[in-house]
């Protein structure tokens, strides 16, 4: 070994503890020596000004033309911030003006009408930040609105420029790019992930992702806020849509696939066409008691580690860069304040190496909205020792003056300061930010072309869900008159959803002017004069998500008589976060009434669900020949649908969530044996059925399969074997198609209550009419194993089914193993 060899290895040997196990990133070691050359230079300053994100509004000035708030808009939001009741009281008394020009940085959505933000980068301030407060990274677009490509290169370029001239060490600017470049004037939007859950196709996932990376790098961003993959488990949570639903393995293939195609194949080199991901939010965030957006969750310890856990673990074995943290708290911990879930889990038992960042000002909610710090210093403390090592603490510069107290009292040890700031720079090496802090927009003439809106229409195609077809009645032939109706047939705001050009997907029409709606693109494909447009129920967009306008049922009724056929758009606005809070998961009455009404006139009616998360609508449903759920299908959203009506595609999709029938009957797939008792007599007679609308996992086709030979290789087996199991999948239709075959196992006894069934992998195949294509899978055994009553991983020796579509193997295994480690 020489010298400099050996000087390297022992440097990065003072700075790795002991691993037990392979890092989940393995380290590149000249990477590693160029973080402690440029750490060993930093003053304590410099270092605690790498751990803070501030929002970029606090940089620049908004000029507020034509103010007009929305009250009810600012009591959410401000609720949502943790303002204390008084002084919320007191900011809603003011005008208008005054309350903008109080909220004027706040990245809310609180305008009506025609009230228009410009905004100014105020140079004078950047520089007063990074060359004073030494900040690290900043966050957001002025007031949550996309700006175009020039004006990202411009800011950015200037924030990189005084990063370098001021801390050598670049700036780290993040974007919630979640389907798409959200803050980007003419990119590509993709489906919202629930919908790329629903293709089951890791492969679209991944090219999404990739053309996503590219176009923010276009934009001179080089981090998202993505993949999201909180279960979505809880119905009633405004974030059903940002994961891909509300399975483990589901969310852990899609997570590895997107962050392939985020980061390419190198996570410690990822070059300029991919961006750093920022896998969020860790975790359970998805499962609230209450059903509200940052409220606590009560979870098992089996299912924390099965389930929500689970996604996580293989983003950081995938080499996610950095994480993002829950909001809310599980078990009544808080995830920001929680040592064994931040540093134990993630840093030491998988030895991760990246940054865990804070949620929106989350350190703040330690004292103001969770009471578990005194005050803000308490809050810090608590947070920097139980592993954080970036802080969005958006609009305040107070966490560097306090945090250097708690090291000067020694409240927080150097030694966990040099550990957060190395994880920070080796993420800003990882993405080469120092060599190329700026892209300066070069060489990304690909931005928003043809090729991107090909890949978004297919995988809206393929996630759009067939789920009910009685008598054929779809696909619809041409030449016939379809009434079209509902509030989500003619607006785009519904179809790309919230995080589409502003926070909330709302007051953003003229960005999205170019794509189609749902009646924009059926009469592009049968013909304008065959489309009647009454829409009966309309939303408000001037209020709540939520709000409708008085309804014209009549209308629509009257226009039924013109009409062979009745499609009706029902569904929600957009939405996002807390905003999107309900307080009743059935539809509106308002469109329910409408489709009721509709009914009544004999004619056929079709419905297209168009919703973030699973509305009740067991009273209609029967009405209707046809059930299409288009989710949030995103820009090309509305022509794929009209391709499918007509047949010109296949519907391939399946439900990515179970999807509810009756309120007090909410569930997911994977329900405990027994939860589903049926009903028993006696003093206690009760009907504890599980009674859905559609499970997890149903989507029809235009044309059939038949699966037939399912096997496993093993009759017998124990904990070291992989099991390879196949079957046989046959299109018995006379349409191409694309089907997602997914496998399935049941422990039918188990020392704790087993699941009905579990998913464990998954694939998509393309058949040809008459077609037959063998499936195999590669399952290890482990994989079988459950959390026990002891916390530790355990697989029993008895029964096990696997199953695939209609088809049911045993097996057994031979052998009950209990594993000490954490993950296995
Ligand atoms: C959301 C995150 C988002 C962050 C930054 C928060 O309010 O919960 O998902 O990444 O804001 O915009």
């Amino acid at each position: 070994m020489n010298k400099k060899n050996l000087i390297l290895t022992a440097v990065i040997g003072l700075s790795i503890p002991a691993m037990a196990q392979k890092p989940a990133i393995q380290r590149d070691a000249t990477i590693e020596a160029k973080i402690e050359k440029t750490l060993a230079k930093m003053t304590l300053d410099e270092k605690i000004g790498q751990m803070l994100e501030l929002n970029l509004d606090v940089m620049g000035n908004m000029k507020v033309e034509n103010a007009k708030v929305d009250r009810e808009k600012v009591r959410s939001v401000m609720q949502q911030y943790g303002a204390p009741k008084a002084e919320l009281e007191k900011l809603l008394k003011m005008t208008d003006e005054q309350i903008i020009e109080k909220l004027g940085n706040y990245p809310v959505d609180i305008y009506q009408g025609a009230t228009k933000r410009v905004w100014k980068l105020n140079e004078t301030m950047l520089d007063t930040l990074i060359s004073k407060w030494k900040v690290g990274s900043i966050l957001n677009a002025p007031g949550t609105r996309a700006p175009r490509v020039d004006q990202w290169l411009q800011w950015i370029g200037l924030i990189q420029e005084k990063s370098m001239k001021y801390l050598g060490i670049p700036d780290i600017y993040g974007l919630d790019h979640n389907h798409g470049v959200t803050y980007v004037q003419g990119g590509t939007l993709f489906p919202q992930p629930i919908n790329m859950g629903a293709t089951f196709n890791t492969e679209l996932v991944k090219r999404g992702a990739e053309i996503t990376a590219y176009e923010s790098r276009a934009a001179n961003c080089p981090w998202v806020y993505n993949p999201v993959v909180d279960l979505s488990r809880d119905p009633r949570w405004p974030r059903v849509y940002e994961s891909f639903g509300e399975d483990a393995i589901v969310n852990s293939k899609m997570v590895v696939a997107q962050i392939k195609g985020y980061q390419g194949d190198d996570p410690n080199h990822i070059d300029r066409f991919h961006v750093g991901t920022s896998t969020k939010h860790y975790f359970a965030y998805g499962a609230p008691w209450t059903g509200k957006d940052r409220t606590p969750a009560y979870l098992a310890p089996q299912t924390i580690r099965e389930k929500y856990f689970e996604p996580f673990k293989q983003a950081a074995l995938a080499g996610t860069l950095t994480m993002m943290v829950n909001s809310a708290s599980v078990n009544g911990v808080p995830l920001h304040a929680s040592y064994e879930y931040l540093t134990k889990w993630l840093k030491e038992d998988l030895q991760w190496d990246g940054f865990l960042v804070t949620d929106w000002a989350d350190i703040n909610n330690l004292y103001s909205r969770e009471k578990i710090a005194k005050d803000k210093k308490d809050a810090i403390r608590i947070a920097i020792n139980a592993g954080i090592d970036m802080s969005m603490d958006p609009y305040s510069v107070e966490f560097c003056v306090l945090l250097k107290e708690l090291v000067q009292e020694g409240k927080v040890s150097m030694s966990r300061i040099d550990d957060a700031v190395r994880r920070i720079l080796r993420a800003k090496y990882r993405l080469g930010l120092f060599e190329e802090p700026n892209t300066g927009g070069k060489g990304y003439e690909k931005f928003g072309c043809d090729e991107f809106a090909k890949a978004s229409l297919m995988a809206a195609e393929e996630s759009e869900v067939l789920l009910k077809n009685e008598g054929n009645i779809l696909p619809l032939a041409k030449g016939k008159k379809i009434l079209l109706t509902g509030p989500n047939a003619n607006q785009m705001r519904c179809l790309h959803g919230g995080w589409s050009y502003t926070w909330q997907g709302s007051k953003a029409e003229e960005l999205a002017e170019k794509y189609n709606t749902i009646y924009e693109a059926l009469c592009q494909k049968y013909g304008k004069e065959n489309i009647i447009l009454e829409q009966g129920v309309t939303y408000n967009e001037d209020g709540a998500y939520y709000d409708e306008n008085e309804p014209q049922i009549q209308k629509a009724v009257d226009a039924a008589a013109k009409a062979d056929i009745i499609i009706a758009a029902i569904g929600e606005n957009s939405y996002t976060e807390t905003p999107g809070n309900l307080t009743d998961l059935w539809l509106s009455e308002n469109q329910r009434n409408l489709v009721k009404e509709l009914a009544k006139t004999g004619k056929p009616v079709i419905l297209v669900l168009n919703e973030g998360r699973p509305r009740l609508i067991a009273d209609i449903e029967p009405l209707a020949k046809a059930v299409v759920n288009i989710l949030i299908p995103g820009n090309y959203g509305g022509d794929a649908l009209a391709n499918l009506l007509a047949g010109d595609a296949n519907f391939s999709a399946k439900m990515p969530y179970t999807y509810p029938r009756e309120i007090n009957s909410l569930n997911t797939y994977d329900y405990k044996v027994s939860e589903e008792v049926g009903t028993m007599s006696g003093a206690y007679n009760y009907d504890a059925k599980v009674s859905l609308q559609w499970p997890f996992g149903y989507g029809m086709s235009y044309t059939t399969y038949e699966y037939s030979n399912l096997k496993v290789n093993k009759s017998q087996f124990t904990a070291d074997d992989v099991l390879t199991i196949t079957v046989d999948v046959k299109n018995t239709g006379a349409r191409a198609g694309k089907e997602a075959v997914l496998l399935y196992s049941s422990d039918l006894v188990a020392s704790i209550v087993p699941d009905n069934k579990r998913l464990r992998d998954f694939t998509k195949i393309a058949l040809q009419p008459g077609e037959t294509k063998t499936v195999t899978f590669e399952l290890p055994a482990k994989n079988l194993a459950f959390v026990g009553a002891d916390g530790r991983w355990t697989l029993e020796e008895g029964d096990f089914q696997l199953k695939v579509g209609n088809q049911v193997v045993g097996t057994a295994c031979t052998e009950t193993k209990v594993w000490d480690e954490p993950n296995i």
